[in-house]
């Protein structure tokens, strides 16, 4: 049984995120979303929002499973048995931060494998950060992010206001 891990904040989680998850369920038995508690990011969704949000999102697969996590992802790994670790590289940009975070896993916890997925050319400029971004000042993201994150992110947004 292969089962992999895919990591991140997902604030929110855009069609990029949903896209990498369908293409790795194709490669591996099963998917763990673990969505990041200890981020420095400024967020929009608290993470038990993100993780419901997903969960919603995820519903048609039952072999995609999502959980909030805190700390060293080697140590969730290392919990759920996992030696799979899922990441996505939009352009050339995300190469050296992902370069560092495998360098530094693999450092960690040496049998854990990173298997990147190259964003389409639909997805490469979709990025949580400026969905948020355009979200704010009203811009349309309709065609960025799942229809329930839209919907969240509207809610949110009229509770915000
Ligand atoms: P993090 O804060 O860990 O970078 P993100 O939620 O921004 O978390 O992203 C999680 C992973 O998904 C990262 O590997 C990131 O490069 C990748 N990713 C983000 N957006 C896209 C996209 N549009 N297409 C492909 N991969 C993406």
């Amino acid at each position: 049984m292969r089962h992999a891990v895919y990591p991140g904040s997902f604030d929110p989680f855009t069609n990029g995120h949903l896209d990498i998850v369908q293409r790795a369920i194709k490669i591996v038995d099963a998917v763990t979303i673990a969505v990041l508690k200890n981020t420095s990011k400024k967020s929009m969704f608290t993470p038990d929002e993100r993780v419901e949000i997903i969960r919603e999102v995820v519903r048609p697969y039952p072999q995609v499973k999502v959980e909030p996590f805190e700390g060293l992802m080697v140590d969730f790994c290392r919990t759920h048995n996992i030696r799979i670790v899922i990441r996505g590289l939009r352009a050339v940009s995300d190469f050296d931060y992902e370069h560092a975070i495998f360098l530094m896993n693999r450092k960690l916890l040496p049998d854990l494998e990173t298997m990147f997925f190259m964003a389409g050319s639909e997805n490469s400029f979709i990025s949580s950060t400026i969905v948020k971004e355009v979200a704010h000042f009203g811009g349309n993201i309709a065609d960025q992010v799942p229809p329930f994150v839209l919907e969240s992110m509207q809610k949110k947004k009229n509770t915000d206001a």
